[in-house]
């Protein structure tokens, strides 16, 4: 049995349900049925033998990566594996990494560690050579569109949906049942058609940042509430009687706790909007090339055939390339902590030409 594995594929590809059903195999009499107990906790989460971790910020870190690995050394509960389910191992700082790897060097007999992560390449050589790697591509518009509309969504827009997140299941669902995210989208998209003058550059900027971070909130909010709500339900908020003071005196603490890791998470995800809001416009201008090259490929903005058309007339491929690298060029300034609004400003500029 090997004990590290690296589950990789690119963003919506279900990497972690992959590996979540391959710890539920792991545990299951009768290797992954999906009905029994063990197989019902591990997909809800629950299994006391699966430490399922999901680094909320922007990178986890050396401290929480110890505990983890402490945590991943005890015996199995209820018999054969104690399985580590590490979402975005990415994230991992230099220190956590090493912290990881001497884990996996020296795995206890009964631990499995699942890694996951956008591409192998993301973690370091050490890890990356001691875990059998396991490989997952996006989906084709055609399976997205078929789950889509297995779900009740009709065709047309299931299709478009499938189409416009090219290959990312979870996105493609938003966007087909979300008027509000699909409506945020169609104003990412609007940017191409906006860039003409200095002004018009820097107000589509201002567009697109806001845009980017109504996105955010939104996920935010979804997230956050639930969060407290649960909280405060097991502190005993709203319940009377002896040991309620002293319970809700630790319950402060923990909101507090809590907060910061909502903080943290809330970061993450405007810059994730952000950068979806970046990959949305560059897959429009690789429509653009595609029409220009007359490549026949999927047109990620099938609907918007007329823009497309439109931007295609007005400029040669040089530069659709060139206003495809300005956007991978924000994206990496984003990467490297520049202000969001200094990066996208720029970026307008060099679309606006
Ligand atoms: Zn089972």
């Amino acid at each position: 049995m090997t004990h590290a594995w690296l589950f990789t594929g690119p963003p919506g590809s279900g990497r972690s349900l992959a590996a979540r059903a391959f710890a539920a195999a792991l545990l299951c009499d009768r290797q992954g049925c999906g009905e029994c107990v063990s197989c019902r906790q591990v997909k809800a989460g629950a299994h006391a033998d699966v430490l399922l971790v999901r680094p909320d910020g922007l990178s986890y870190g050396v401290r929480q990566t110890r505990d983890l690995v402490l945590k991943a050394a005890a015996s199995p509960v209820y018999g054969r594996w104690r399985i580590v389910l590490f979402e975005d191992a990415d994230r991992c700082t230099e220190q956590a990494a090493n912290a990881l790897l001497k884990a996996i060097e020296e795995p206890s007999p009964r631990t499995v560690w699942l890694l996951c992560a956008p591409y192998a390449d993301d973690l370091p050589t050490t890890i990356r050579s001691r875990c059998r790697l396991v490989t997952l591509v996006s989906p084709r518009t055609s399976a997205v569109t078929e789950v889509l509309e297995r779900e009740g969504i009709p065709a047309e827009r299931a299709r478009a949906a499938a189409l416009a997140a090219q290959g990312h299941i979870g996105r493609a669902r938003r966007l087909a049942t979300d008027e509000e995210a699909a409506r945020r989208r169609a104003e990412v998209l609007r940017v191409p058609g906006l860039v003409g003058s200095l002004g018009d550059a820097l107000r589509a900027a201002a567009g697109l940042v806001k845009a980017a971070g109504a996105e955010a909130a939104a996920a935010t909010e979804e997230l956050d509430e639930p969060e407290r709500e649960a909280l405060r339900r097991a502190f005993g908020e709203g319940s009377t009687g002896k040991g309620v003071a002293t319970a809700l005196r630790g319950g402060a603490g923990a909101l507090r706790d809590l907060e910061d890791r909502q903080k943290s998470r809330a970061t993450r995800l405007k810059r994730d909007a952000l950068d979806r809001a970046l990959l949305d416009l560059a897959g429009f201008y690789r429509d653009v090339l595609a029409i220009q090259l007359g490549a026949s490929v999927e047109l990620a903005n099938e609907v918007r055939s007329d823009e497309l058309r439109e931007q295609a007339a007005t400029a040669g491929p040089g530069d659709t390339v060139r206003k495809v690298e300005a956007i991978m060029r924000c994206r990496q300034r984003l990467e490297a902590n520049v202000a969001p609004l200094l990066a996208v400003e720029e970026l307008t500029l060099a679309l606006t030409g």
